[in-house]
């Protein structure tokens, strides 16, 4: 499977990896402690030190950073290395607020692309591929993170970045791309593209797809797989602890696997902040333990999912995240219920005549909050009757408030009407915020 196929620490036994990451472990929260003032507070606050701290059983005892945290210290407050030690910045998409900055010596370049590289070898990728990485390149992790992961890998690297979609799929098509690298919705994009220019997926040679950097169902794995004639991969990760690469999809994709020997997870209540056993469903928090520059310590990601242990069919023991429903923060709350955008998109996927396109509005109104789905319908459908059409609406509107126990008007629009992303889909309007 190549060199990034590392069975040692991927197939690990349990008491082996606690050793190794309490050694990390131990070794960073000095480093920490040595370097970073501002955690080094938090840690006198909190009463602890760094004798403390002797392994893994220890972790709990560290107090978290949040993105508030990251936010307050701005740029530089955070660091662990001289800047002259640094050889790259990047800064997160801000999806949910101000930027906010991470710091990488080689040293981290290093590991976060071979963390890469291990998920493009679990998706099948070898140095024989063609791999078009179609992540925004700049400031933004994923087409950094993945163009370093392929050239590991050694596979033939297309850094096409985002956009420009028909020359993409001419590219693709020209140069015999076998592997994809996008977001979902962007591949959705793609996928449909494709075939608005009379190709199908016997035209491209594409095998795999290695989509991330947003929530996205089992429904759109579908969609996105039927359109292109790939198997579609997961891949987790975030700027915070390097970018994508921190938990990858195997050929069995029953959770991600974490990169355990460099990332530490935990799943905590988010309102407590206790650590919940395997299983549970909370915020995922982690702990990097081999990261130089910027190496945070239990943070916060937000991100709710759930954590499974014990091994995988495909022989590797690395602790897996099942993929995440979403950011505490995307959460809506709607008329008192809590509603993740991933549900809707679940629910509509599932129907026939639906495109993966939709788009949620929330609004208020005398006091109480309204609540629009609006969904294209496929060109087939459109020309259909109106009766289909209002059936369609129905059912739509049924099966939604049976899963969200709530009532969405349901507000079918004709095909491209929604805006498309290129990189990171824009779900959610919601028009409460501009009136508060
Ligand atoms: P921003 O926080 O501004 O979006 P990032 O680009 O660093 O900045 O995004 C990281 C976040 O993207 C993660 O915390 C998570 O919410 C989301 N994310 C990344 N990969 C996935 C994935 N495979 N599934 C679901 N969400 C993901
Ligand atoms: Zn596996």
């Amino acid at each position: 499977m190549g060199k990034y196929w590392n069975e040692k620490i991927e197939c690990m036994e349990r008491e082996e990896m606690l050793a190794l990451q309490s050694q990390r472990l131990v070794k960073q929260v000095r480093h920490v402690w040595d370097n970073v003032p501002y955690y080094r507070k938090k840690m006198e606050e909190k009463g602890v030190t760094p004798q403390d701290i002797k392994g893994v059983e220890d972790l709990y005892k560290l107090p978290f950073l949040s993105k508030a945290d990251l936010r307050d210290a701005y740029p530089y407050g955070l660091l662990a290395k001289p800047l002259s030690d640094c050889v790259r910045i990047h800064s997160t998409s801000g999806t949910t607020g101000k930027r906010v900055v991470a710091f990488y010596t080689q040293n981290d370049v290093d590991m976060w692309e071979d963390c890469v590289a291990r998920a493009i070898t679990a998706a099948g990728g070898t140095k024989d591929d063609v791999c078009q990485v179609a992540y925004g390149y700049g400031l933004f992790t994923g087409g950094a993170g993945l163009h370093g992961g392929s050239h590991k890998v050694g596979c033939l690297t297309l850094p096409m970045s985002s956009g420009n979609t028909e020359r993409q799929i001419q590219f693709m098509q020209d140069l015999g791309a076998t592997i994809l690298c996008c977001t979902p919705s962007y591949a959705a994009y793609i996928g449909e593209t494709v075939k608005k220019m009379g190709l199908t997926p016997d035209d491209l040679k594409l095998k795999a797809g290695i989509f991330g950097a947003e929530p996205w169902t089992e429904e759109m794995r579908q969609q996105i797989q039927a359109s292109l004639g790939i198997k579609a991969y997961d891949i987790y990760g975030l700027t915070e602890s390097s970018g994508p690469g921190v938990a990858f999809e195997c050929q069995c994709q029953h959770g991600m696997h974490i990169n355990e020997d460099n990332f530490i997870a935990e799943i905590i209540d988010p309102e407590t902040g206790e650590v919940l056993p395997d299983g549970e469903k909370g915020e995922l928090v982690f702990t990097s333990i081999t990261k130089e520059a910027f190496p945070l310590l239990r943070y916060r990601t937000r991100d709710i999912c759930v954590l499974t242990r014990g091994k995988c069919e495909c022989g590797r023991t690395l602790v897996r995240m099942a993929k995440p429903m979403g950011r505490s923060d995307d959460m809506l709350i709607i008329r008192g219920v809590n509603v993740f955008p991933s549900q809707i998109e679940s629910v509509l996927l599932k129907m026939h005549n639906v495109s993966p396109n939709y788009q949620i509005v929330v609004g208020r109104e005398n006091n109480t909050d309204t609540f629009e789905v609006r969904v294209e319908i496929t060109e087939e459908m459109f020309n259909d009757t109106i009766r289909s059409i209002e059936e369609l609406e129905k059912k739509i509107s049924q099966e939604m408030l049976s899963v969200l126990g709530i009532k969405a008007k349901i507000r079918l629009v004709e095909p491209n009407s929604i805006p498309r992303s290129e990189g990171k889909a824009v779900r959610v309007i919601d028009n409460r915020k501009l009136l508060d």
